[in-house]
């Protein structure tokens, strides 16, 4: 298949492509739609799913897009190659286990070409205990007023005091000061809300509507912006297991080969953010055997999509200037360039990979 067939141009077309071939192949379609928001085009917002194979079968592979919106265009097109690939449903029957696709975590943020959602909250951050006390993240205080300066864009001095503290402190300091999450700064980057978002209660429900008479499940959690270029990175995020002599690692490796990291083991690209979407499942369903992994592929330096994100934040900061329209745009433009290379080379590799991934998870 030509890797750009399976690539849309707006969420709206992934959208009407996703639940068109759901539609084709006879199966149901459940959406949630965001009601008192439209998107870029005018169009509704919604996140649509769909269960393939065998609705009781013990056996569960859940497979998301767009928890991070603007990543959803390299998940959406994972997931039509999916629902197009008629060796991989015949061998997910024989296999006996029932695909969940969710499309479209965040709709909002999809459509918009952006990270954080409707509310600005970063959806894999949100799915945190909001009962109890959490730890304020005063590293992400210190950085908040030099990731988002009064003028974009910053000058040489904000460069400067950017660089003094990554190397005072450390790549992997400043990276686990910004990125874990923080609730103090609405405005900011990798913001976790105060209560779960829209995204967080649909995800809940859809999951739950369909976990409740598994023994196992697997989960696939597609996103891009970080590590080598067009690399997938496999992170396991989290596991459980109700046999006590199980060994989850062992097991994560065998299916998934000696390249899955350990994301609590600070193995991967990614910092050990709390909060993340796939890690659901164990939470929420501690009877059922399960795994969650990320999928990460990445695009460019981690540098330039810093970048984008903290221009794509600073113009949201600064959406009661005149000019927000341009802004907006220009935001969008160079959120897309890090979130979702224009390759057809790139777009081939994630499909080659997650391909790959949806044989060894199909054969565990
Ligand atoms: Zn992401």
């Amino acid at each position: 298949m030509s890797s750009s067939k399976v690539f849309s141009q707006s969420y709206a077309e992934a959208r009407y492509r996703f639940c068109d071939a759901v539609k084709a192949r006879g199966f149901h379609l459940e959406t949630r739609v965001l009601e008192g928001h439209t998107g870029l085009l005018g169009e509704a917002l919604a996140t649509d799913a769909t269960i393939v194979g065998d609705p009781l079968a013990p056996e569960l592979i859940i497979v998301t897009s767009g928890v991070h919106g603007i990543e959803g265009y390299s998940g959406s097109a994972c997931q039509l190659s999916i629902l197009e690939d008629d060796e991989l449903l015949r061998k997910a029957e024989r296999a006996g286990k029932a695909l969940l696709l969710i499309h479209a975590v965040s709709p909002f943020s999809f459509s918009y070409g952006r990270r954080a959602n409707e509310n600005n909250v970063d959806i894999n951050r949100n799915f945190i205990d909001f009962s109890s006390v959490r730890p304020a993240n005063s590293g992400y205080a210190e950085l908040h007023p030099l990731m988002l300066p009064e003028a974009w864009p910053p000058g040489d001095q904000n460069r400067d005091a950017i660089r003094a503290y990554q190397l005072e402190r450390g790549m992997q300091a400043f990276r686990d000061a910004l990125s874990t999450g923080q609730q103090v700064h609405p405005e900011g980057l990798f913001y976790s809300g105060l209560e779960p978002e829209w995204s967080n209660r649909v995800l809940r429900e859809i999951v739950g509507m369909n976990s409740a008479s598994r023994q196992r499940a697997i989960w696939l959690d597609i996103h891009t912006g970080l590590g080598p270029y067009g690399f997938g990175e496999k992170i396991l995020v989290d596991m459980r297991s109700n046999d006590a002599d199980a060994d989850g690692w062992a097991d994560a490796k065998r299916i998934w080969g000696h390249d899955v990291v350990s994301l609590s083991a600070g193995e991967s690209v990614s910092s050990n953010a709390s909060g993340a979407a796939c890690a659901l499942l164990q939470s929420e369903f501690p009877s059922i055997d399960s795994m969650s992994l990320v999928i990460e592929f990445g695009t460019l330096s981690m540098t330039e999509t810093l970048e984008a994100l903290r221009f794509d934040h600073w113009v949201y900061r600064n959406r009661n200037l005149p000019n927000y329209d341009t802004l907006a745009r220009e935001a969008r433009k160079t959120m897309l360039k890090a979130f979702y290379p224009a390759s057809d080379l790139w777009r081939g590799m994630i499909l080659g990979q997650m391909r790959a991934v949806m044989e060894q998870t199909l054969a565990a």
